[in-house]
Parts: structure tokens; C-alpha cells; sequence
């Protein structure tokens, strides 16, 4: 069956049975047809927004069907997006008629335990990394999410619960192997391709295909000490500037954010929160358990808490906590983000009153505190944007019936505007961010934006991989 696929120029492409045999046969993964069995289960991404049909889902092996896939992209003009972990909020993994260099069968991960490395290929996920660098108990900075994709949050930056201390992901970056637009396998470092490495470090897919990531890892646990206090949300008002004071003279081993949620009817849960909206003061320790204990104690005692989840665990299981309540496929999702600078009245006002009118229980309003470890390195010593917000307000819209859509877009807009008019907000966290701004999507990357168009420049200048907040391969101060 000749396979039709959409070109850059946006017009359509037809590959041959022929020419698609010849790929099959120097492939290693599967290449997966719309008439292929399993290809509706393969197009699922997490966020089902996107319900999209590629025209052809090329399933890597490793880095040589990577290099054949970039080179039939090349060869017929394609389209393409790069799917990692498939978890990208903006849902540019996925779309009609293009070609899906898809890493979800790459998911190796080799730890060096003498030197504290970790080696993780393109498509695995945090759980993927935390399952074996704890055996040696070790630790990446990942997300809080264990399914997340390793690929697009560290592309984008990458926050969870040890990036006060260790800083972001992208931080621990040491190396990265890229297949880029010409169909090169190139290793990125600090002595190698150090300008695409700085660009790898915060600024998105838009370089090429990363097959392999190193990281440089730090010892966490195994157990850590966990802070997770459940108040009823009416008594936000009280809770919300007490839990802000409180992050005020929090040492970099605590890396805290409070939310606005609602709790389902689970065995899972205490029954005390059953159905209920509630806010969530959180915390992990990463140092030892028992001083731990003592530093987070206050996390449970700003008020009285519905029920209070805190204790120490095991690092892996906390890394897995929440997964439960982000299925993949089945929810809707929405997200923007706001960096702010300070955690003001005004900005509590907002968080407060649009954390007590969400419309749906799904939906988060979401404040990680920032600084520590993220502010020790300067704006310009990686390509990630903005390094100044001591809070990230993420207002993280999920619904469930598509009926619902256009109010929830909407609710969702309308609150970040509210923060993103403050006199203390300005720019938003990339990986947070469903759209971002009328500049084409580039506001997350700052003042190193003209940087990163010139090494979009060098890398592709084509702008094949543009399916990402893309950063066009000009200058843009010219
Ligand atoms: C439930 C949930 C929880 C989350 N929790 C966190 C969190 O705790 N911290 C945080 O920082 N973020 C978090 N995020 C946001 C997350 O970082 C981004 O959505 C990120 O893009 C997901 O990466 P992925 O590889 O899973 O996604 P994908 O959708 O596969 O990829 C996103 C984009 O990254 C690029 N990309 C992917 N793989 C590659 C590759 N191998 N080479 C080159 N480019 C590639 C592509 O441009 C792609 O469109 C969360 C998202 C969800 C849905």
C-alpha cells in the first residue's frame, strides 16, 4: 500500500510499497501503517487532545533506524515529530499525516555507579531511570510523573522534587547523542558540539532526534522523607500564606509546591478526602530521612489537615504516587504556566480564588517553588529561559468529555492571564505550557532566543523538526 505522508511545504507526499519495503527490510522496529494491526494503539499519546492519525509511525529500535528515518524524511521532504515519552502537554509528538519517528521501544538505561552516570535512551521514561539508578541509590532529577517521557522534560528544563537541590534536569545533562536533519549521529558535551549542547538544555525538540541522554546522578535515598498534608480547600486562605512563609527560609534539600485539586473515592486515599476539594501542601527532603522528619513537620500542621500522607518512603515510591491520577489517554488537557518572581498577595489572590473555582475535579492549580540549585546557574550558561521565578503558578486544566472543551480552554486562559498580568510574572516554563504566546511560541526561551535561532541555523536550517515551540533557523534580531 502506497503510504501518503504530508511534505514541510504542507502538500502530500505518496511513498511507495517499494520504497517503504526497502525501509522495513534495514529497520529493526516496526514501521507502522494506518492499514498495520495495533495502529490506532500505537498513535495514542497521553494527552487526548491529540486523537491524531500519522501517516506513518516509524517505531526505532536505536540509533540506525533513527539515521533511516531521518534520511526518508530528508529524501521526500517529510514532516516529522519525535515522540518520546508522549507525554508533551502541547501534543506536538503527534500529527495527521506526518511521519512519527517514534523512541517509545528505545528505553534502555545503564547507571555507572563509580561515576555517577546514567545513561538513558530517547524514549524511556522517569520510571524507567529511577527503577535502575535507585538499585545503586542514585538519582536524576526527573518529574514528578513516573511515565513522563526522559526526552521532552529534559529538552524543556525538567522540575520535580530535587531541583532545588540538584537543579533541573537539563542541568545534569552531560551529554547527549543526536541524530540531527542530515541524518548525522552527533555527540553533544561540553567539549563536543558545545553549542548544541547549551541548545539542548532547555530548548526543546527542535535540534533533531536525541537517542541517548547522560546524566550526571546524585545519591537520594532510598528513603526520603515525604511531606503530603490534605486540608479541606475552604481553608486555603488560611493555609496559602502560611505554607508561603514557611518556603521563605526552606533550605535547597526541600523542594516544596502546594495545589488546588480534588480527590476521587479511592481505596488509595483516606476516606476523609473522598470526594472532596481539598488543598495539598507538599514536600520531599532529599537528605536524610530524619532530619527530614523534623524540617518538613510544618507542612501538616498549618491548620488541621482532612488526612495527612506524610512519612518516609521509599524514593522509587514516591516518584510513583500520583501516576494513578494521570492515565494515559484518557483525560483532556490544557496547560499554562507563569513564572513569578515573588509569591505576592496579589498573586495568592489569584492562585486562591481560581484554586476554589476549578471546573473540573481533574483540574490543578499548581504552585512548585522554584530557586535553590536553579538560580546557581547564570541565564546564559544553558539554553533554559528564565531562571528567576521563585514560583511557577501552572494553572493544569484536564476534563474528560470533549463537550467540555472550549469552556476549559477558556477558564484556563482566562486565569493565567489574571497571574500573567502581575506586575511579578513574566515568562512561562516551556514543558507546562500548552500554547504559549502570539511570538510563534518562543517567549519560554528569553533573551537566549537569538542564540538558539542561530544554532537552528547550523543544525537545521531547513526547520525540519519544527513540529516543537519551534525557533526558526533566522536570526531574529535581523
Ligand atoms: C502527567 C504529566 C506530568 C508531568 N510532570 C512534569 C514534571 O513533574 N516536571 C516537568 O518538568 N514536566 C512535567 N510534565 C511536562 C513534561 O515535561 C512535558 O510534557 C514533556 O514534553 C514530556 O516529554 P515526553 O518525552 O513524555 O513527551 P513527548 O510528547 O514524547 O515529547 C514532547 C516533545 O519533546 C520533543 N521530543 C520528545 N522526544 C524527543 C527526542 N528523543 N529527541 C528530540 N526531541 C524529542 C518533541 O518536540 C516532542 O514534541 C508532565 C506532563 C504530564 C502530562
Amino acid at each position: 500500500m502506497t503510504v501518503r505522508l504530508r511534505r514541510l511545504d504542507g502538500g502530500e507526499t505518496a511513498v511507495t510499497d517499494e520504497r517503504i519495503d526497502a525501509l522495513r527490510a534495514a529497520f529493526h522496529g516496526p514501521l507502522i501503517t494506518p492499514d498495520d494491526p495495533g495502529y490506532d494503539e500505537s498513535r495514542v499519546v497521553h494527552n487526548a487532545m491529540f486523537d491524531r492519525h500519522p501517516g506513518l509511525i516509524a517505531r526505532c529500535s536505536g540509533a540506525a533506524d533513527v539515521i533511516d528515518a531521518v534520511n526518508l524524511a530528508r529524501e521526500r521532504d517529510l514532516l516529522v515529530a519525535v515522540r518520546g515519552g508522549g507525554h508533551g502537554i502541547a501534543g506536538h509528538c503527534t500529527y495527521d499525516e506526518a511521519m512519527m519517528i517514534d523512541l517509545s521501544a528505545m528505553r534502555g538505561v545503564w547507571v555507572n555507579p563509580a561515576e555517577r552516570l546514567v545513561r538513558v535512551q530517547g524514549g524511556a521514561t522517569w520510571g524507567d531511570v529511577d527503577r535502575e539508578a535507585q538499585v545503586f541509590g542514585l538519582a536524576v532529577p526527573g518529574g514528578v510523573v513516573s511515565t513522563t517521557g526522559v526526552a521532552g522534560l529534559t529538552l524543556g528544563g525538567g522540575l520535580g522534587w530535587l531541583h532545588r537541590k540538584y537543579g533541573l534536569t537539563c542541568d545534569n545533562l552531560v551529554a547527549a547523542e543526536i541524530v540531527t536533519a542530515d541524518g548525522t549521529l552527533l555527540r553533544a558535551s561540553e567539549t563536543e558540539h558545545p553549542e548544541l549542547f547549551w541548545a539542548l538544555r532547555g530548548g526543546g525538540g527542535n535540534f533533531g532526534v536525541v537517542t541517548a541522554f547522560e546524566f550526571r546522578a546524585h545519591p537520594v535515598g532510598p528513603i526520603v522523607m515525604y511531606g503530603a498534608a490534605m486540608y479541606a480547600a475552604s481553608d486555603a486562605e488560611e493555609i496559602l500564606p502560611a505554607w508561603r512563609a514557611w518556603t521563605e527560609g526552606l533550605p535547597d534539600e526541600v523542594t516544596s509546591r502546594a495545589m488546588f485539586w480534588s480527590m476521587p473515592a479511592t481505596p488509595l486515599l483516606p476516606p476523609e478526602v473522598h470526594d472532596r476539594d481539598v488543598f495539598i501542601t507538599g514536600a520531599v527532603y532529599a537528605g536524610l530521612p530524619d532530619e527530614g522528619a523534623r524540617i518538613l513537620r510544618p507542612i501538616s500542621e498549618f491548620g488541621t489537615p482532612l488526612a495527612d500522607l506524610s512519612g518516609p518512603k521509599p524514593f522509587r515510591e514516591v516518584q510513583r504516587l500520583l501516576d494513578w491520577m494521570f492515565p494515559k489517554g484518557q483525560s483532556l488537557s490544557y496547560w499554562k504556566s507563569v513564572n513569578v518572581r515573588e509569591l505576592g498577595d496579589d498573586v495568592l489572590d489569584v492562585v486562591l480564588r481560581r484554586g476554589l473555582d476549578r471546573p473540573h475535579p481533574s483540574t490543578l492549580v499548581h504552585v512548585p517553588q522554584m530557586g535553590g540549585a536553579v538560580q546557581r546557574l547564570g541565564i546564559h550558561d544553558t539554553a533554559f529561559g528564565d531562571r528567576s521565578a521563585a514560583y511557577i503558578v501552572s494553572i493544569d486544566g484536564n476534563w474528560i468529555d470533549a463537550a467540555d472543551t472550549e469552556a476549559n480552554v477558556r477558564w484556563v486562559r482566562d486565569a493565567f492571564n489574571e497571574v500573567n498580568d502581575l506586575p511579578s510574572a513574566g515568562g512561562a516554563y516551556l514543558n507546562f505550557s500548552a500554547d504559549l504566546d502570539s511570538a510563534g511560541g518562543t517567549s519560554a526561551f528569553g533573551d537566549n532566543l537569538d542564540r538558539l535561532a542561530q544554532i537552528k541555523r547550523d543544525f537545521d536550517p531547513e526547520n525540519r523538526f519544527r513540529l516543537n515551540n519551534n525557533i526558526r533557523p533566522i536570526d531574529v534580531s535581523s
